[in-house]
C-alpha cells in the first residue's frame, strides 16, 4: 500500500486519537487527501503519508544534516540499551503510544522492532525531523505538531514517550488514559561526559550538568514517580564520532577553537547516562 493510503487508513480507524488543533472539536472525516475537523478546517495528508499540524510556521535549530546524523548514529545503536528499558516499561504494548518530540523517528522504530505494537504516532515540531521519519519508517504515523496547539484527543493515550524533550505536563495529563504511563528520559550528570569535556575544554562552568530541576518539576506533577538510572558507554567509530559531534546540541555553545580540537581527537568511547522517570496516571 502507498504511504499515503496507509496513512488515510489509520486515520479514518482512528479519528478518536485526534483533535483539530484550531478549535479543539473531534475530526469527521477523511475527505480526499485532507483531514477535516466539525468546524471544516481542514489539513493536508502528504504523499509520505504525513501530516502538518502547524497553523504557523515554527523555526527550531534542528537542521536537516543534524538530524540526517542522529538518524545514522541512533542506528549505529547509540540508544538502543536505554530504548530496552524503555520497552521494559510500556504496559500497554499493544495500546497506543505517542513519542513526544520524536525527532528522526529512529527510536520509536527501535521500539517497534523489539515487539511494541498497537497504535504509533510519532510527532515533531520540526517539519524536516517528519519527513525522514516518514520516508524511513513506515510502522508508525507521523505528524508535525506544537503541544501549545494539540491535535491529539482527551484521555486517548497510554503510552506517552518523552525522550529528551520538553515537556508540557498539563498536556500529557489530559492526553493519557486512566492508568497511562509517561515515560520521560532526562540526560543525567554524566551524559555525553566525554564530548563535554572536550567541546567545553576552555569553559569548566559548562562541563557540568544537573537535572535536579527538570526532575523535581515531574515530580511535582507526578508524586508516584519512579526514577531509574541508566548508564553505559557505547564504542564509537570514527563516523559515529563525526555524527555525535554534529548532532548535539552541546557543540551549539562550542568556541570555534574547541570545536576544532574535538574534530582533530576524536573519541573512542561516549558515556550514556540518563534518568528514565516513570509517572502513572490514577485509575
Ligand atoms: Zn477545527
Amino acid at each position: 500500500m502507498k504511504k499515503i493510503e496507509k496513512a488515510k487508513k489509520f486515520l479514518k480507524e482512528n479519528l478518536d486519537l485526534f483533535q483539530c488543533p484550531i478549535c479543539q472539536e473531534p475530526f469527521q472525516s477523511v475527505d480526499g487527501n485532507s483531514l477535516v475537523c466539525e468546524e471544516g478546517h481542514n489539513f493536508n495528508i502528504s504523499k509520505k503519508g504525513t501530516v502538518h499540524f502547524l497553523t504557523k510556521g515554527v523555526s527550531n535549530e534542528y537542521d536537516t544534516e543534524m538530524l540526517s546524523s542522529r538518524f545514522r548514529i541512533a542506528q549505529a545503536g547509540l540508544f538502543n540499551i536505554m530504548l530496552d528499558e524503555i520497552m521494559e516499561h510500556i504496559e500497554e504494548k499493544n495500546g497506543t503510544t505517542i513519542d513526544i518530540g520524536s525527532g528522526e523517528g529512529s527510536q520509536l522504530d527501535y521500539l517497534s522492532s523489539l515487539g511494541l505494537e498497537g497504535k504509533q504516532i510519532g510527532f515533531d515540531i520540526s517539519k524536516d525531523a517528519i519527513a525522514l521519519a516518514g520516508s524511513h519508517f513506515t510502522d508508525a504515523f507521523w505528524c508535525v505538531a506544537d503541544l501549545a496547539h494539540s491535535p491529539f484527543a482527551s484521555k486517548q493515550t497510554d503510552t506517552l514517550l518523552n525522550i529528551f524533550s520538553p515537556s508540557n505536563y498539563q498536556e500529557f495529563k489530559r492526553m493519557l488514559r486512566p492508568n497511562g504511563t509517561l515515560l520521560k528520559i532526562v540526560p543525567d550528570k554524566d551524559y555525553l561526559i566525554e564530548l563535554r569535556n572536550v567541546l567545553y575544554r576552555d569553559r569548566e562552568e559548562k562541563q557540568s550538568y544537573s537535572n535536579e530541576l527538570v526532575v523535581a518539576k515531574f515530580q511535582e506533577h507526578f508524586p508516584e514517580s519512579q526514577i531509574y538510572t541508566i548508564r553505559y558507554t557505547f564504542p564509537l567509530t570514527l563516523e559515529n564520532y563525526q555524527d555525535l559531534v554534529k548532532m548535539t546540541p552541546l557543540s551549539w555553545g562550542a568556541s570555534e577553537e574547541a570545536l576544532k580540537y574535538a574534530v582533530a581527537h576524536p573519541l573512542k568511547e561516549i558515556t550514556i547516562h540518563v534518568c528514565l522517570l516513570v509517572g502513572k496516571m490514577p485509575g
